[in-house]
C-alpha cells in the first residue's frame, strides 16, 4: 500500500514562557523569560498530523538579503523537501527501525536536522508506532530530565547574590528535580576575575547545600575561563567538595586546553565528566573528533533538534565504541524540544539527560507523559505521540499560521 502524501504543511510563531526570568550568561545579556517556538504543521491526505520547529533556521536570521532565517527562505524549503511526497519516501527504514535518510533527503536533512524529526513524526504515525521504536526500541521508561534555568540570577537580585540561585535551586527540588545546572564562568565578562571565580565557587556551594548531597549539580561556562586555565584550576579545586557531575565548555575546545583541563582534573581527583560541543552546527567538526580520539571529553552535545534524529543517530553509531556519551543540548528549543529529547533519550543507548528549559505548557495538548522524582515518563502515541492543542491552536496563534499548499 502507497504511503499517505503530504497536502499541506503550515508555520507559526508560538511564544513560549519561562517560569522565571532568566539571567546573563558567560558571554551575553538576561535570557528573558520569553522564547519562541517556530511550529511546523504537516498534515497528509489520510489526516496525519505530523509538527517539528524550525528555530534552528530561523534563528540564524542575517538581514533580509539571505533568505536563511526569514519566512521568504523557510517556505520554499518546507515546500521543496515536503510538499507532495509520501511519507514512506523520507526515510530509509528495516525491520520497522530507520536506518538511514533517503539519498535525495540526505543533505537536507543533515542540513536542517528538525527536518528529519518531522520525518519520523509522520512515519511513526502512519506505521501505528512510537519514534522510540523507530530508533532502535525503548532502553529506559524514564528518562532524567536536568533543570538548565540557573543562569546569573545572583546579578539579577544583588542583594541575595549566590543564595538567590539557591534558593531556585531549592524551589526546583520541590518541584521534583533532582539535577540542576549552574551557568558559571563569571571571570570572563561581568566580574573582574577574581570576584568571578569567587562567585562561580560560592554558587556551586550554595547550591549543593540547598539541593542536598544525591542530586546532580553539573555546571556550564559558556568558555568564561578562556585564558584563565589558571582560574580554572581554583575553581575545580574549591567546588571538589560539591562533588560536580559535569563542566562543560569551561573553555573553548581545543585539544592543547583540553589536555590541560583533563590532566588538571585528574591531579585534584575531581570525577566531574567533560562535556561540549553544542556550538558545533556541523557535526562532528575535526577539532571534536580530535577531542573524542585523544580521549579528552566525556560527552558530546550537538543540539537536540537542530542536529535532528537522523544525524544524531549517526553520530552515536560513531560515539558508541568511544564511551563517549550522547548529551545532546536543548536550549531554545520550546516545549517541542523537551518532547524530541525525550523521545530521542528514551532509545539511545549512550543518552546522559535530558536538557529541560521548563517552558510553561503553550501549544500542545496535555498527554500521559508525566513528570516525577527528577524523570519523565515516555509517551505512549505514535510518532512522538504530540498533538497541537487545536482549539487553544485557532484562537491563539493561528492568525500568525503561514500555510504553504
Ligand atoms: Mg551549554
Amino acid at each position: 500500500m502507497p504511503g499517505q502524501k503530504i497536502v499541506e504543511l503550515s508555520a507559526t510563531p508560538i511564544p513560549v514562557h519561562h517560569i522565571k526570568e532568566l539571567g546573563k550568561v558567560a558571554f551575553g545579556d538576561n535570557i528573558g523569560n520569553q522564547s519562541t517556538e517556530w511550529l511546523v504543521q504537516a498534515r497528509t491526505d489520510g489526516g496525519l498530523e505530523g509538527v517539528t520547529i524550525a528555530n534552528r533556521f530561523m534563528q540564524q536570521f542575517n538581514g533580509f538579503e539571505s533568505s536563511i532565517g526569514t519566512v521568504r527562505g523557510l517556505v520554499p524549503l518546507l515546500r521543496e523537501v515536503f510538499l507532495g511526497r509520501r511519507v514512506d519516501e523520507l526515510l530509509e527504514v528495516s525491520e520497522g527501525r530507520v536506518v538511514g535518510v533517503r539519498e535525495a533527503h540526505k543533505k537536507t536533512f543533515w542540513a536542517h536536522g528538525w527536518m528529519s524529526i518531522l520525518a519520523f513524526d509522520l512515519l511513526g504515525q502512519e506505521m501505528g508506532v512510537s519514534c522510540i521504536e523507530l530508533l532502535g526500541g525503548q532502553v529506559r521508561d524514564r528518562v532524567r530530565a536536568y533543570d538548565t534555568t540557573f543562569f546569573y540570577q545572583d546579578i539579577l537580585n544583588p542583594e541575595m547574590g549566590a543564595g538567590q540561585v539557591a534558593a531556585e535551586a531549592s524551589a526546583s527540588r520541590k518541584h521534583g528535580y533532582t539535577a540542576f545546572k549552574l551557568k558559571v564562568g563569571r571571570p570572563g565578562r561581568w566580574f573582574a576575575p577574581q570576584a568571578g571565580l569567587e562567585r562561580d565557587v560560592e554558587v556551586v556551594t550554595a547550591v549543593r547545600e540547598a539541593v542536598g548531597p544525591d542530586a546532580r549539580i553539573m555546571v556550564d561556562a559558556n568558555f568564561g575561563y578562556d585564558g584563565r586555565l589558571d582560574l580554572l584550576e581554583d575553581f575545580i579545586r574549591e567546588t571538589l567538595p560539591a562533588n560536580l557531575y559535569w563542566m562543560e565548555e569551561m573553555v573553548t575546545a581545543d585539544l592543547g586546553d583540553y589536555r590541560v583541563l583533563r590532566r588538571t582534573r585528574d591531579r585534584l581527583g575531581s570525577n566531574a565528566l567533560l562535556v561540549c560541543g553544542e556550538v558545533d552546527t556541523d557535526p562532528p567538526s575535526p577539532v571534536f573528533v580530535d577531542l573524542v580520539k585523544a580521549g579528552l571529553i566525556d560527552g558530546f552535545q550537538p543540539d537536540c533538534t537542530a542536529t535532528g534524529f537522523s544525524r544524531w543517530q549517526a553520530l552515536e553509531e560513531w560515539l558508541e565504541p568511544t564511551g563517549v556519551r550522547s548529551v545532546p543540548r536543548n536550549f531554545g528549543n520550546g516545549t517541542f524540544g523537551t518532547r524530541a529529547e525525550l523521545v530521542f533519550g528514551a532509545a539511545s543507548q549512550t543518552f546522559l539527560m535530558l536538557e529541560d528549559e521548563r517552558f510553561r505548557p503553550a501549544v500542545f495538548a496535555d498527554d500521559d507523559v508525566s513528570f516525577s522524582d527528577g524523570h519523565y515518563s515516555t509517551p505512549s502515541g505514535h510518532g512522538l505521540g504530540l498533538t497541537v492543542d487545536t482549539h487553544r491552536f485557532q484562537r491563539e496563534y493561528s492568525a500568525n499560521e503561514i500555510v504553504i499548499r
